[in-house]
């Protein structure tokens, strides 16, 4: 089959890759009808990443319909539509019994086409083997398009894991770092729990645009310091919650640098180096809570499946561009230099 492949930084090729076959009798093979380029593989993209195998197949956010299960798989049958996590997990290991997939100890905190535990190939792809598929694989109800659910897998969860840490109560002035996918959908989630006003703050013009249809009040970073941006506009105070969704030092800090005193500082952002710098000063002083971590995205597919049913979460606002499999590069190249005004990329094998 085809897949898309990772060689080196920038260098991600398609090639030809082995069929994916059942391994293991808890396994299904999906044939892949949607997949797309997330911000996290960005981070392998650009070399951030040590220790992946040449050649991984990469991606991690992808749907599609049932084409073999192994015996042991009681639940799925050949021809279901199913979405899956990014992040592989039993369901039956002490972190999975606690509702921490994205530590499970038996596939060692794996992620589809990434670095952590066990290597699985990724899901740009034209078929993708899932593990342990009865407890990963959630159906998807009929008449949904696989635009509307596919986030659920990641970046949807992830957006609103963000707001919900945030302890965001009606009337709060929230701040939001990165207006990529991640954060427009934190953006649209942060609404569910009532603020008075939401900023989001970004340096490139067509994602603040985005933010500001999706009822945001836009911050541009090269404009002054963000921190200082934000005081101005909450009296002098900060936002009650910022959140963080870009995964580098510098808005790390300034989100912990914006927020009020006694506020929630709430970071999705993956942050692929060991360590960095941390405002230990600011954050003391301001009697701040911090949360972060990795999105156990799949505690979230089913009880958001109903907000997008009715509405009250659009993920697809947020798609600019799908092409097909093998154009995948070009994908990869525009969502990261922010060309042709990109957004979400999604890819159709
Ligand atoms: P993205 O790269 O498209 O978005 C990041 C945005 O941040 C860009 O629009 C960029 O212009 C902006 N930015 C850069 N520096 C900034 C600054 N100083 N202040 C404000 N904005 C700044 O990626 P994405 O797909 O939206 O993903 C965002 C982050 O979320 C990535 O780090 C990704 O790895 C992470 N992520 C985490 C999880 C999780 O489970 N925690 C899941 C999915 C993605
Ligand atoms: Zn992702």
């Amino acid at each position: 089959m085809k897949a898309i492949t990772l060689h080196g930084p920038g260098d991600v090729r398609v090639e030809s890759v082995p069929d994916p076959r059942i391994v293991d009798p808890t396994d299904a093979v999906l044939r892949i009808t949607t997949s797309a380029v997330c911000g996290s593989d960005l981070h392998q993209y650009h070399g951030r990443v040590a220790g992946l195998d040449p050649g991984v197949v990469m991606g991690h956010e992808f749907m599609g319909i049932v084409e073999e299960t192994g015996p042991a798989v009681r639940q799925l049958r050949k021809g279901d539509r199913v979405i899956a996590p990014f992040s592989i997990s039993c369901g039956f290991c002490e972190w999975c019994r606690m509702r921490l997939p994205t530590q499970c100890a038996t596939t060692g905190r794996a992620v589809f086409g990434g670095r952590f535990g066990k290597q699985y190939p990724g899901g740009q792809a034209e078929a993708i083997r899932v593990p342990f598929a009865d407890h990963m694989c959630e159906k998807v109800p009929a008449g949904m398009t696989d635009e509307q659910v596919f986030f659920l897998g990641d970046i949807l969860s992830t957006g609103y894991v963000c707001a919900e840490n945030a302890g965001i109560r009606p009337g709060d002035t929230v701040a939001i770092f990165g207006a990529g996918p991640v954060g427009l959908l934190a953006l649209q989630s942060a609404h569910l729990f009532g603020p008075s006003r939401v900023f989001m703050v970004d340096r490139v013009d067509y994602r603040l645009k985005l933010a500001e249809e999706l009822g945001a009040v836009p911050v541009n970073v090269d404009r002054g310091d963000p921190a200082e941006q934000l005081r101005a506009q909450t009296r002098g105070r900060g936002p009650d919650a910022v959140l963080e969704c870009v995964g580098h030092e510098a808005p790390f800090t300034q989100a912990i640098q914006s927020v009020r005193a006694g506020g929630t500082v709430s970071s999705v952002g993956v942050y692929v180096e060991s360590s960095m710098g941390f405002p230990a000063r600011d954050a003391f002083f301001k009697d701040l809570t911090l949360r972060m971590g990795i999105c156990n995205a799949r505690n979230f597919i089913s009880p958001l499946m109903p907000l997008i049913q009715a509405g009250r979460l659009q993920p697809t606002r947020i798609i600019t561009h799908t092409m097909p499999l093998t154009d995948t590069p070009r994908g990869y190249a525009i969502f990261d230099r922010k060309e042709d005004r990109a957004i979400k990329v999604m890819l159709k094998p």
